[in-house]
């Protein structure tokens, strides 16, 4: 018998998407209705907010679910896309146990459910599990380097437990796994306030505020813009089942934080000063993906030039700060 659907022979394949309301997730729950499936959004809203899904409201295809994923969750479903979690080092702080509990305790209800309906399933992990990476750039077989009590352990070593639980659970149990590490990724429906570098960098030079550099700014990153990285996370998930990951996936263009804070600067005609401020306990120092393996397994590679994307980025938020003004204006 279908799952809804309506005709018997015709049932579009549904994913579940945990975190859906937030940054990525959103967005990927964009790209799977756009390819005709149907999409459950299963969220606590800690970071993510409605507005990044009130678009889809209307859409007979999308659901919307309030709920943790520390706690089981029953539902059916075709496949799991499981980015529940915070992913700002301001914001997985602010909670450090939930954190951990949302990577391990989510982990294992995502992974018991998917053993359930015998679904395939995605993790959403990260590059912070090479920590402050000792080798340049990083392919999926380094090890890492990461503090296990450190104010970034909750979350690192929460996606590190969390890939383990992946892969036990498919060496035991056949599991259908793929295990996305992701790398710094941005653009429109980021929060403004959540505390990551490209969002705060665009809100301070569209306020006039002050760019403010943690530590020397020489510290390197490599950004991917939203788009590319949702379809490198769709093309894993079609994968044939003995594709497992890791997997990294991110752009390969290294820059520093400083270069990043000179781009927003040129990009949005600013005139805001940079100021220095302390930098949190252990930043990575430098981080760029080897993308050998996605290149080879998914044919994937980014495609959005960083100014481009730092363009889009800007008009976004540039429309969001206008409608709050306007908002606020109106009170
Ligand atoms: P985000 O904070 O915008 O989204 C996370 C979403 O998860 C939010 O909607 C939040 O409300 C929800 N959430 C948090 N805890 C939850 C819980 N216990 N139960 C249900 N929902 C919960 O962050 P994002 O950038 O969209 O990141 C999404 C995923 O991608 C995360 O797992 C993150 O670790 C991973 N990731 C993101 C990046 C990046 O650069 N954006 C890099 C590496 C990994
Ligand atoms: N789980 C869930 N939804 C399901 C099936 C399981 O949330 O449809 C949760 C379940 O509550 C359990 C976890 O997933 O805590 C792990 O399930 P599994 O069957 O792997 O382990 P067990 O229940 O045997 O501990
Ligand atoms: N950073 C900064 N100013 C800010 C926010 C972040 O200099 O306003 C730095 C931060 O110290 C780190 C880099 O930018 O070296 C990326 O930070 P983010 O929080 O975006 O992500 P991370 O890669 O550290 O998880």
């Amino acid at each position: 018998m279908s799952v809804g659907g309506g005709v018997e022979n015709f049932r579009r394949r549904r994913a579940l998407v945990t975190g859906g309301a937030g940054f990525l997730g959103s967005h990927l729950c964009d790209r799977l209705l756009g390819d005709g499936q149907e999409v459950l959004s299963a969220d606590n809203f800690f970071t993510g907010t409605k507005e990044n899904v009130n678009h889809l409201a209307g859409d007979s295809c999308f659901e919307l679910l309030r709920h943790d994923v520390t706690f089981p969750l029953f539902v059916e479903v075709d496949e799991i896309f499981n980015f529940a979690c915070p992913a700002s080092p301001v914001q997985y702080q602010i909670d450090p146990v939930q954190t951990a509990k949302t990577s391990v305790q989510g982990a294992i209800n995502m992974l018991g459910l998917a053993k359930r309906l015998g679904v395939p399933i995605l993790q959403a992990s990260t590059s912070e599990v090479y920590g402050d990476p000792q080798e340049h750039p990083q392919t999926e077989d380094y090890w890492g380097h990461v503090n296990p009590v450190g104010v970034r352990s909750c979350y690192d070593e929460g996606k590190r437990c969390a890939e383990t639980l992946f892969f036990d659970y498919r060496r035991h149990l056949g599991l259908g796994i793929k295990v996305a590490r992701i790398f710094n990724t941005y653009g429109p429906r980021m929060h403004p306030n959540d505390g990551r570098v490209v969002s705060n960098f665009i809100v301070a030079a569209l306020q006039g505020e002050p760019l403010t550099l943690y530590g020397s700014g020489e510290q390197t990153r490599s950004f991917c813009y939203v788009d590319d990285l949702v379809d490198g996370i769709v093309r894993l998930m079609r994968t044939p089942g003995d594709v497992t990951g890791p997997i990294n996936l991110g752009n390969p263009v290294e820059i520093t934080v400083r270069e990043l804070a000179e781009k927003v600067q040129e990009v949005t005609a600013s005139r805001s000063e940079i100021q220095f401020a302390e930098l949190p306990s252990d930043d990575p120092v430098r981080r760029c993906p080897d993308i050998t393996r996605a290149q080879a397994t998914l044919g994937w590679e980014p495609k959005m030039p960083l100014e481009t994307g730092l363009r889009r980025t800007v008009d976004y938020f540039d429309d969001l700060l206008r409608r709050s003004a306007a908002g606020a204006d109106s009170d």
